[in-house]
């Protein structure tokens, strides 16, 4: 049926799901309080710490595009407002965002990191304008300072997509303790996962109030109970709410995630450095780009390898597939979609080349030096078979 060497495959993602992560599943379970409670208050407060945040707090929910979906409500984003995106993203950012009835206007990147290029932001700005999406691509900070400059400018708020970035810093500073409202993922395949979660920080204890409602079905007072395993049973809905709270279950398997998250980072670093230190011959030939950076302050999420010429993207895919290495593409241009067709947009030539030129290669929080020089070989055969050195 399939090749041979399919067995033994490397997959694109392999989540961490160790004993310690079963072991507080299985006592959550067994505690018997399943909806939101003590553990994901305590989850939240290790976020906290762990993001070094002061004044801002964590809002947990049961996904980043949900996590996205209540920032854009907060925000009192709704029809006839306009968000700048980058079109190359995940889709479940534009999603969010037009789940409001917002229009989506979508933004070309800078070359170097691939994040939303705040000169293009400016240039598309209009009196409609209410919020910029931004995005930490594979976990390589976007341009937060200069987008906070021009939201303050042209009294904007700015939403960031740190679903990649979850334990990356910018400049010295954890992403997500500072900026204006910032939103991780704790989905299946992100660096720490709850199985499906996300969260948002903000800084505003306003705010904070008003993501509880959002989270909770508009109820305005029935989060300080849960999270000591209480129910209020005298409640008042004071807005139109939705309900994407984070139970307990998936907050313990995060707790015990994130007791690890210190490791998974390391160690993806370790293995960009590797995957780099491989490569740096073919960047040299000019038959592939790599990213500018050492990962010293960057959680790497995914390994991207740009290619030179996009066209021979799929000869690679193929060329790893036959080798039982499995590859991503990181991202479409979202601009393309059908569903999006009517939005605004800009001129695109950054995002246009990157769509062809990228292509992720496997990264895990735990990959053995066998599995890394089986991939790094492989893509090495493909370009120049005479570099060839294992
Ligand atoms: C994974 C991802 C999301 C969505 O996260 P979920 O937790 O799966 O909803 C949003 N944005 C980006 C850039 C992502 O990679």
């Amino acid at each position: 049926m399939s090749t041979p060497v399919a067995e033994n495959r490397v997959p694109v993602y392999r989540p961490y799901l160790g004993a310690e992560v079963a072991s507080a599943a299985q006592s959550a379970l067994e505690a018997g309080w399943l909806g939101m409670g003590k553990l994901s208050r305590e989850f939240e407060l290790e976020l906290e710490r762990f993001l070094h945040l002061d004044e801002r707090r964590v809002v947990s929910t049961n996904s980043c595009t949900e996590a996205l979906h209540i920032a854009a409500r907060l925000i009192g984003l709704g029809p006839g407002d306009e968000v700048i995106a980058p079109a190359f993203t995940y889709v479940a950012g534009h999603q969010a965002m037009s789940r409001t009835g917002a229009d989506i206007v979508f933004c070309d990147i800078e070359d170097e990191y691939l994040s939303i290029d705040p000169a293009r932001v400016e240039e598309l700005i209009t009196e409609r304008t209410k919020a910029i999406l931004a995005v930490d691509y594979l976990g390589l900070p976007c341009q937060l300072d200069r987008l906070m400059e021009i939201a303050a400018k042209h009294n904007l708020r700015v939403i960031e997509d740190a679903a990649h970035a979850f334990g990356s810093y910018n400049q010295g500073r954890a992403v997500g303790s500072f900026g204006d409202i910032t939103c991780f993922s704790f989905g299946p395949v992100k660096t720490i996962t709850t199985l499906e979660g996300g969260a948002v920080v903000t800084s505003n204890p306003a705010d904070v109030q008003a993501l509880h409602e959002l989270r909770h079905l508009g109820i305005d007072s029935d989060t300080d109970a849960r999270y000591k395993n209480q129910r209020n049973w005298e409640f008042d809905v004071v807005r139109q709410g939705y309900r994407c709270h984070l139970g307990s279950v998936p907050a313990a398997i995060g707790l015990a995630q994130l007791a690890k998250a210190d490791e998974f980072i390391h160690n993806r670093q370790e293995y960009c450095r590797t995957y780099d230190k491989a490569f740096a011959e073919l960047a040299a030939r000019g038959d592939i780009k790599l990213f500018d950076t050492e990962w010293k302050d960057v959680a790497p999420y995914i390994y991207v390898l740009r290619l030179s010429d996009g066209g021979r993207r799929q000869a690679l895919i193929e060329h790893l597939n036959a080798r039982g290495i499995a590859t991503g593409i990181h991202f479409l241009g979202a601009h393309e979609f059908s569903f999006y067709a009517g939005s605004r947009r800009g001129e695109m030539p950054v995002t246009e080349a990157a769509t062809q030129q990228v292509l992720t290669l496997p990264l895990h929080p735990y990959m053995d030096e066998d599995t890394l020089n089986r991939v790094s070989q492989a893509v090495i055969e493909f370009f120049a078979p005479d570099l060839e050195t294992a």
